[in-house]
């Protein structure tokens, strides 16, 4: 196909209805649809995806018949607009653009008013009787033409504009008289004689176009492209389509204009009219935001025929696509073009908004508005807000352009934010204004500040597709990169302070102000209520206080599906129980230290049975593999020295005594971590081996679990205990630990008079148990999947150490996603497949579940469904998330 020069590699926008994104981009479907629908859409042409990649197949070489096409195509809308391009009489400009499947914002380029040259810029001026239009235009162009396609740094161009813009009163561009555009015009092409080696310019416009054409399907392997796409997970091999349209000017003087808008309010979702607009100006003027632009509504007073045309556009447009839009236009003396709509990226908030008031509206149905709202959404909604309650020291204000709060310190540099967020601290970074080459630092960073660029900046835009806090345009902010530091009101910030950003209000404060969990709203209940009525999948939590147990089950949890038992021990006091209990040196000592655990697990049991009344808890015996819980050994040797040196020092006896005393304590201490010190804590004692070698361990937990059963049930509440036994790998280990379960539960319950329902079931969590699942099923009530460790070991991958190579091998795409994050569905994916279907063999009822870290993720959630689990555990905050992608999962593998 790829050699056919016969193929269809290019579009006209006329001849694109139904064709797709796929081949023609999100952005040339959409305007051929426009087209198609009658919308004023500047005529224009596309070429495909499929050109693209051939592109890339062959050498970076363009299709055989592409150029060929393109030219011809050229010439039909050189028929449509009555304009030649090239020709100095009646010049036809056009955009450049590129366009995917799926929309990349500030990831690619754009090239404008191509086709000017010295001889075409004299027509225009002379055509439009706007000389001043006709030689901005140009200068615009060069510019832009040089930086994108010929790789010219735009600070040189920036500098002679600077040095231009210094010699006039007002230091705005639209004073530029002609012949400092012709100055500056001059000058722009000595830079790019200088940075090209004398290549230069083309005059020629069949060759800026074909430059142009390859530096957008050049411009899908840069840098900011390959990033954005790796953090969507965007395959590589999609492509982009180039769109080459007519030009409109909004800069041909106070008729004219340019403006973005959304249909609705893209922060909160509010049905209104949302968006900016700038007079006599073009399109990048608004994006880049060099030019504060004014609200949309202002456009009525300027502009008002073409405003009136512009809302009757929104409205036809979210009907047509039955979504929020968001929309490029522009007004050239008093006509309005439509140039680009697409659906508009949100906020969470937003996302839940306007999906359920547009099923009030009868727009969309229930299940389209499940399905438009991303579980990433959700997430974004459970974002933190400053705590009301703090005091804080506002620095500024700018524009609230992504919401959530977050702390930081200042750093000014994309690579810094990068380096300093990989070290693990939290960074806020603050640009003057940023562009896509800023990108990886924004993924870095905890929040952005911008000084300058209005709601649709970069800044704005890709902070809120991030779902990361944004203050953008904070005019009393002067950033000062050669110092490191920002001004503000006669303060100075400087590099590693703490910042707070509120991107909900777009207040920026001073130091880490504490922040607080936010509210959700009746919307998004209704859209969980939704959400429930479609998954089959139930939602459980994985918490180990009550505290934990009652967030969940507001969010919605249906019941606990992990209580890591260990986890109850982190407090200090507790903890130094633990350590005595695993130290101990006989069982005299053991028997004591399990008395005093017993009482605080039992308050704990009773707390977590009392917050899930009616609901299932399973709550898995002491898991904690060594490490985590005893002192570490270098941390012994340094204070033992300590404290050797201080003895030395001692004056009196009695002060000597007591070190002394602590030297032998230290050292029993170390005698005891080196006795049970392991060389690989993970596959050592923990799980259910610490169970079967200290019994009494096991006993002490179970009856502080059903003795707390027993009191709460006996106060009305229904109590669901399900124990579960950690890291089996053979049936025989689970079966004498169930043996112990049993006799313990009917002698607490026995003393008590009391009978509780009660299962015994198992994690999987090592290949040998997901293989001989059928044994294990058979002494089991339930089995849930641990896939953290099941992941650690079907991978080989330490849970601990990964973190090291993990990214390189991401990088190098060995593997496709991060298994922890997502479960590897081709290895871990066929145990959890094979233990499902051998322990069902035999026991057909058996329930099943998941309570790794992959229980709160969309993508395993999916995977869980369509497997036939009956549950998913995850973190409280998950859990809507949870119930979200449950319902994802069951209407995207709906039968029939
Ligand atoms: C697991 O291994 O998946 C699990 C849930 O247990 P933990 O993370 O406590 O080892
Ligand atoms: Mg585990």
């Amino acid at each position: 196909m790829f050699q056919n020069r016969e193929y269809k590699w290019v579009y006209l926008f006329d001849e694109g209805k139904g064709k797709g994104s796929e081949l023609l981009g999100g952005k040339g479907a959409g305007l051929s649809d426009m087209t198609s629908a009658g919308f004023p859409v500047p005529p224009g042409l596309l070429i495909t995806t499929e050109a693209c990649n051939s592109y890339y197949d062959y050498d970076k070489q363009f299709p055989e018949g592409m150029w060929t096409q393109t030219r011809e195509m050229l010439g039909e809308i050189e028929k449509k607009t009555g304009k030649l391009f090239g020709d100095p009489a009646n010049p036809l400009l056009v955009s450049v653009r590129s366009g995917a499947r799926i929309s990349m914002p500030g990831m690619m380029d754009t090239v404008l008013n191509l086709g000017l040259n010295d001889a075409t810029v004299e027509g225009l001026a002379k055509l439009t009787s706007n000389e001043k239009f006709a030689y901005d235009s140009y200068r615009r162009f060069i510019a832009m033409f040089g930086e994108i396609v010929m790789d010219v740094p735009k600070e040189n161009f920036h500098r002679v504009m600077e040095r231009v813009l210094a010699q006039t009163a007002t230091h705005n561009d639209n004073e530029l008289t002609v012949e400092q555009l012709q100055e500056i015009i001059t000058a722009f092409k000595r830079i790019i004689v200088s940075e090209t080696h004398g290549i230069g310019f083309p005059e020629d416009p069949y060759e800026q176009l074909r430059m142009a054409i390859s530096a957008v399907f050049d411009s899908w392997m840069g840098r900011r492209a390959i990033d954005y796409r790796r953090i969507n997970q965007i395959p590589d091999n999609i492509g982009t389509a180039v769109t080459i349209q007519s030009m409109v000017f909004g800069n041909m003087g106070e008729t004219s204009g340019t403006g973005v808008a959304f249909t609705r309010n893209p922060s909160t979702g509010e049905k209104k009219l949302y968006g900016e607009f700038l007079l006599n100006a073009q399109g990048e003027d608004v994006v880049a935001g060099v030019r504060t632009p004014m609200p949309i509504e202002k456009m009525k007073e300027s502009l008002p025929e073409a405003f009136k045309n512009f809302t009757e556009c929104c409205d036809r447009l979210e009907e047509y696509y039955c979504d929020m839009q968001d929309i490029e236009f522009t007004v050239e003396n008093n006509v309005l073009y439509i140039l680009q709509t697409r659906s508009g990226k949100r906020t969470g908030a937003a996302s839940v908004r306007t999906a359920v008031e547009m099923v009030h509206e009868n727009l969309i149905d229930k299940e389209k508005a499940l399905l438009r709202v991303s579980p990433e959404h959700v997430d974004q909604l459970l974002h933190r807000g400053i705590d009301p309650k703090a005091k804080v020291d506002e620095l500024t204000k700018g524009l609230p352009a992504s919401p959530g709060a977050a702390q930081g310190k200042v750093v000014f540099d994309p690579d810094t934010a990068e380096e300093m967020g990989k070290a693990g601290e939290q960074v806020i970074l603050v640009r003057q204004e940023t562009s896509p080459d800023d990108f990886h630092g924004m993924v870095a960073a905890q929040a952005i500040l911008t000084a300058r660029g209005g709601m649709t900046s970069h800044a704005a835009v890709v902070a809120r597709g991030m779902g990361k806090p944004c203050v953008a345009g904070a005019g009393a902010i002067n950033v000062d990169y050669n110092n490191q530091l920002f001004h503000v009101d006669g303060r100075s910030i400087c590099k590693g302070d703490w910042i707070t950003i509120d991107g909900s209000t777009g207040r920026v404060l001073l130091g880490k102000v504490p922040t607080v969990e936010p509210t959700l709203d009746k919307n998004f209940e209704t859209l969980m209520e939704w959400a429930d009525e479609v998954r089959v999948l139930k939602v459980r939590t994985n918490a180990d206080t009550p505290h934990d147990a009652k967030i969940a089950r507001e969010f919605g949890a249906q019941g606990i599906g992990l209580c890591r038992t260990e986890h109850m021990f982190f407090q200090e006091e507790r903890l130094a129980a633990v350590r005595k209990m695993i130290l101990s040196e006989n069982l005299a000592e053991l028997h004591s230290t399990l008395a005093k655990m017993l009482p605080f697990q039992r308050e704990d049991f009773a707390g977590i049975f009392k917050e899930m009344d009616g609901l299932p808890v399973t709550i898995r015996l002491l898991d904690p593999p060594l490490h985590e819980f005893l002192p570490g050994h270098e941390e012994l040797l340094s204070e033992l020295s300590e404290l050797k040196t201080s003895l030395q020092n001692e004056q009196t006896m009695q002060t000597m005594d007591s070190t002394l005393d602590k030297i032998y304590e230290k050292r029993r201490l170390l005698r005891q971590v080196e006795r049970m010190r392991e060389q690989n804590p993970m596959l050592g004692l923990r799980g259910c081996r610490l169970g079967i070698l200290y019994p009494d361990l096991t006993r002490m937990q179970v009856r502080a679990i059903f003795e707390a059963a027993c009191e709460v049930q006996g106060e009305g509440k229904k109590v669901l205990p399900e124990i579960m036994i950690p890291l089996v790998s053979t049936a025989g280990e689970l079966a004498l630990q169930k043996q112990l379960v049993h006799e313990t539960a009917e002698k607490v319950m026995g003393e008590h008079g009391v009978t509780v329902n009660y299962t015994v079931g198992t994690m999987i969590e090592l290949p040998r148990a997901a293989l001989t699942a059928g044994k294990i099923a058979e002494h089991a009530d339930f089995f849930s999947f641990g896939t953290n460790d099941l992941t650690q070991t079907t991978l080989g991958l330490s849970r601990d150490d990964a973190g090291r190579f993990l990214t390189h091998y991401l990088d190098k795409k060995i593997y496709e996603d991060d298994p922890f994050q997502t479960i590897d569905q081709e290895g871990v994916g066929e145990l959890i497949k094979i233990a499902v279907e051998r322990g069902r063999a035999v026991k057909p009822l058996l329930k099943m579940g998941i309570c790794g870290e992959h229980g709160g993720e969309a993508r395993s959630i999916e995977f869980c469904h369509n497997i036939g689990l009956e549950y998913v555990s995850c973190s409280p905050f998950r859990v809507p998330v949870a119930r979200l992608a449950a319902a994802h999962a069951a209407l995207k593998n709906k039968v029939g």
